[in-house]
């Protein structure tokens, strides 16, 4: 019989279970406790279960652990990422970030995306799988234990779509803010998407308290449609009423994300474009340089993100540029998995 993955199931979940299995309902929540607070996956190690239910638990669950399989530290700020190796031989990419205000950490939420965001390096292996809570979950537990850093702020912007992965990405959000367990605030959360737009209505209706990050990177549509294959589902007028829902039902400001990229979506009608889309809206723009990935051509010339925010400036849009951290590391999303499967030549899987 194949053991249920306990880090996964909720506290109901897991009572039902227990009861199920002749035990008492109050164990649950002294289990989940092990593992969500203290981080004991070893249920030998907890001591407040009797040696007869710990031999059950052995049988019947497991932890699906995360191994390191490859660590960078950058040398310019200190900016860590890790490549982990799952269960079953994929790999993900986590980086841990410092800022004055604490320690952020960019999860994946899928093995692979099935986007195509043509500048994007996490296109280019392709699609293997969706991330169980638990596995999105242990990047922040094991990087945790790994650096020994309490981590204050999340982002879902590593590899994969997380509205593509909806359910266990809301399922792993519930864990990790359970008032039980590791009780991290929602509002540290900042959940990043291409624009899946019928999930962006779905999770304004959960009023989970998160930041939600749109990657726009083009105010026209048929050169979004050109970087971003999901516009031609979704395009840009669809998407920005999904986000004004959005913001009326949760209260919550939305961030624009917009990889500045020459030749592509800089220029002065470029800037008159999204100056009229987001007009009166309550959001923020984030430029972003592009990170460059081998297999293309986008770019990002030196004074490009400075000159844009100007343009944008001019027009009475505010935007923040990001600071790049970790550029010595791999730190654009994916190349380091897909550098690791170049290397095993097994598609990671
Ligand atoms: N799938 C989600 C989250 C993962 S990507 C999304 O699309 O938002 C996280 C962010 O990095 C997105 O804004 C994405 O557009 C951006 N991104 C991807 N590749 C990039 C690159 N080469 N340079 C700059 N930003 C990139």
């Amino acid at each position: 019989m194949e053991k249920t993955d306990i880090l996964s199931l909720d506290l109901h979940e897991l009572e039902a279970e227990l009861v199920r299995a002749g035990e008492k309902k109050f164990r649950a929540k002294q289990i989940f406790q092990w593992l969500h607070v203290k981080k004991v996956f070893d249920f030998d190690k907890m001591t407040d279960i009797s040696v007869q239910l710990r031999g059950r638990l052995k049988e019947n669950f497991c932890v699906n652990g995360l191994f390191v399989q490859k660590r960078l530290e950058s040398c310019i700020d200190n900016t860590v990422k890790y490549l982990y190796r799952l269960c079953d031989g994929n790999f993900v990419e986590t980086v841990l970030m410092e800022y004055s205000y604490g320690y952020s950490l960019c999860i994946s939420t899928q093995v692979g995306c099935k986007m195509g965001c043509r500048f994007c390096a996490s296109a280019i292996a392709g699609f293997v799988r969706n991330l169980e809570p638990s596995e999105m979950l242990m990047q922040i537990y094991e990087t945790e234990k790994n650096s020994g850093v309490k981590i204050s702020g999340l982002v879902l912007m590593g590899i994969g779509e997380p509205l593509d992965n909806y359910d266990n990405v809301v399922k792993f959000l519930r864990l990790l803010s359970h008032k039980d367990g590791n009780n991290f605030s929602l509002r540290h959360v900042s959940l990043s998407t291409c624009g899946i737009v019928p999930k962006i209505y779905e999770l304004a209706e959960l009023k989970l308290g998160l930041t939600l990050c749109i990657s726009l990177h083009s105010a026209e549509n048929s050169a979004r449609s050109e970087i971003m294959p999901i516009n031609r589902a979704y395009n840009i007028q669809e998407l920005l009423e999904a986000c004004r829902t959005y913001i009326a039902e949760t209260g919550r400001r939305i961030t624009f994300e917009y990889a500045v990229m020459d030749g592509v979506n800089s220029s002065e009608k470029d800037a008159d474009r999204l100056a009229a889309l987001l007009r009166g809206m309550n959001c923020h723009v984030n430029l972003i340089p592009v990170n460059k990935v081998k297999e293309r051509q986008y770019t990002t010339a030196g004074t490009a993100v400075a000159d844009f925010a100007k343009r944008l400036e001019k027009r009475g849009i505010n935007a923040t540029v990001r600071r790049t951290l970790g550029s010595d590391i791999e730190a654009a999303c994916g190349q380091l998995r897909r550098d690791a499967i170049n290397r095993v030549g097994n598609g990671g899987a």
